[in-house]
């Protein structure tokens, strides 16, 4: 066993200083960490780095399981010196405290056993190989070359570029001890995600923001995901898209999971092509997932059965994976419209706008003509505008019209406004009269559309609101059971909060 704790932090900083202080962040979620000496910027950092791993090491033996990397650059690592260099970089690494060293194939095939052996011998070594253009096609016969001179454990990365793909290299590690599987590319996140639960020695995760598609922060490895405790039996859930990488629904929803202690996940995946995600639903054992753009309606074509008014509205934004594998399709953007502006207002009877004619603004539609409002649509294109309020029974405005009407209820189903675009608006301040304005956009949370409407004393929802809804109903068609939705809220405001922070420095 490499170690007993199986997520592994990536350290690596160009200074000794600051690869310092990841390593302490490191500590505080895992117990095992890979140092990248190849990363430090020149000899000098490497040895003042192993210099103060060392006093560590002996004011305090066996904190955590070190893996020490300097990997060079013909094997896509930082290190530009010669082999020889290295291999006096891992030595000192093993004497500084570390327990493992890892050797990529391009250097210990270019070595003899004795010399590593006699440089090396004190410490354990993976050997390693990793291929970042594209997956090799026999990655078989790749972990038979590296085991040949009897490494400890073996480790593939190789970039993937479907999830069958990326399948295929954590089937390296089924039933067999000490290798790593590491499938790399954005599409992979989900596999990298589940390395572990299938067999994988370890799960490498960056202390630091992740550097490379597919990646997964340590943070969010452990406390995200809880990689280091899925197993066969937990229950995978998903959302598909692309782009996928700022979806908030993994937040959500494996905040759902976690206050009710659900053995269950919900991991983000980037579909391009949604045939290689359906060949996953099986092996992977998802058991349902969100869609969103742009699969939205293409997904349709691949259901089972779908919901009547997911059939009406032509969008599918959640689907059930029941019994033989078999699709069923809901709308929850529909419900979640009503659940954010029920509350505020009486529908039945009222007057609404809606700004756009796109795939939101249909699910806003159908939401408000069924509760009996009366829908009124602006949208630059006005054959746009008409199609969609000719569904509804409703009525197609020209934006000039807009200063001089009044609606109960003004909603934006456009992007305009969205960051990094948050100084635009979709409608100007003599345009907004009306009692609330509802925009969809959650980024920022206060969009200026809404500010606009607040200093005109207009009552506001934030897209938040929607995104919350929807997203709740989804986790109660899955598990049949009523959502924890202020735990669940109180996720996604944290991220969202987190993430104006980080963009505000
Ligand atoms: P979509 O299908 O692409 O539709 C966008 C609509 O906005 C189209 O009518 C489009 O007009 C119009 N539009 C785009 N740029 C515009 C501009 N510069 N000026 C005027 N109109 C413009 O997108 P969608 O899926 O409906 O999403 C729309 C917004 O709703 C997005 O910001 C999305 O993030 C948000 N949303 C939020 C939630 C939630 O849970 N809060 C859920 C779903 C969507 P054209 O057809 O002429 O391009």
């Amino acid at each position: 066993m490499i170690s007993r704790v199986k997520i592994c932090a990536v350290v690596a900083a160009a200074d000794a200083r600051s690869m310092w202080t990841q390593v302490r962040r490191a500590l505080d979620v895992t117990r095992t960490i890979e140092l990248r000496l190849d990363w430090l910027s020149d000899d000098a950092e490497i040895a003042k780095f192993l210099a103060r791993l060392r006093a560590s090491q002996r004011a305090n033996p066996e904190r955590a399981t070190l893996i020490a990397t300097c990997r060079r650059r013909q094997a896509g690592g930082k290190f530009t010196g010669t082999i020889a260099k290295q291999l006096v970089h891992l030595a000192e690494a093993i004497r500084a405290g570390c327990d493992w060293y890892d050797l990529e194939i391009e250097t210990s095939s270019a070595c003899p056993p004795e010399l590593l052996d006699v440089l090396l011998g004190e410490g354990r070594q993976m050997s390693s190989a990793h291929f970042f253009e594209r997956t090799d096609k026999n990655l078989k016969r790749v972990a038979v070359d590296l085991a040949r001179t009897r490494p400890d454990a073996i480790k593939i990365a190789a970039q993937c570029n479907s999830l069958v793909e990326s399948m295929d290299v954590l089937r390296l590690a089924h039933g067999r001890k000490n290798v790593v599987a590491v499938p790399m590319g954005g599409v992979a996140l989900p596999a990298r995600v589940l390395a572990l639960r299938e067999g994988s020695a370890l799960a490498y995760a960056p202390v630091q923001n992740a550097t490379a598609p597919g990646q997964v922060t340590l943070d969010a490895m452990k406390h995200l995901y809880r990689a280091d405790r899925l197993r066969r039996k937990t229950r995978v859930y998903g959302v598909i898209g692309d782009p996928i990488g700022h979806s908030l629904s993994p937040v959500l929803q494996n905040a759902g999971f976690q206050a009710r202690q659900m053995d269950a996940v919900f991991l983000p995946f980037l579909v391009r092509d949604l045939k290689d995600f359906l060949r996953a639903i099986g092996p992977l054992g998802i058991a349902g997932f969100s869609v969103t753009i742009p699969h939205k309606e293409a997904i349709l074509r691949h259901l089972d059965d779908r919901d009547p008014m997911a059939a009406a509205i032509g969008a599918v934004n959640t689907v059930v994976v029941r019994g033989g594998g078999k699709l069923y399709g809901y709308n929850t953007d529909y419900v979640g419209v009503l659940r954010a502006l029920e509350r505020r207002i009486p529908l039945r009877g009222s007057r609404a706008l809606i700004c756009g004619a796109g795939g939101a603004a249909r699910a806003v539609a159908f939401a408000l003509a069924e509760s009996g409002a009366v829908v009124c649509v602006c949208a630059r294109r006005m054959k746009q505008a008409k199609a969609l309020a000719r569904v509804v029974g409703g009525e197609a405005v020209e934006r000039p019209r807009l200063r001089r009407e009044f609606f109960d209820a003004i909603v934006n189903a456009t992007p305009v406004g969205m960051y990094p675009h948050s100084d635009r608006a979709p409608l100007r301040a003599e345009e907004l009269n009306c009692r609330l304005v509802f925009d969809l956009i959650y980024r920022p949370r206060s969009t200026k559309l809404l500010q606009i409407a607040s200093r005109r004393g207009i009552e506001t929802v934030s897209g938040i609101e929607m995104f919350v809804a929807q997203g709740t109903a989804q986790w109660e068609i899955w598990t049949g059971e009523r959502a924890p939705e202020s735990a669940m809220r109180r996720a996604v405001l944290r991220a969202l909060h987190n993430e104006e922070k980080m963009a505000a420095r």
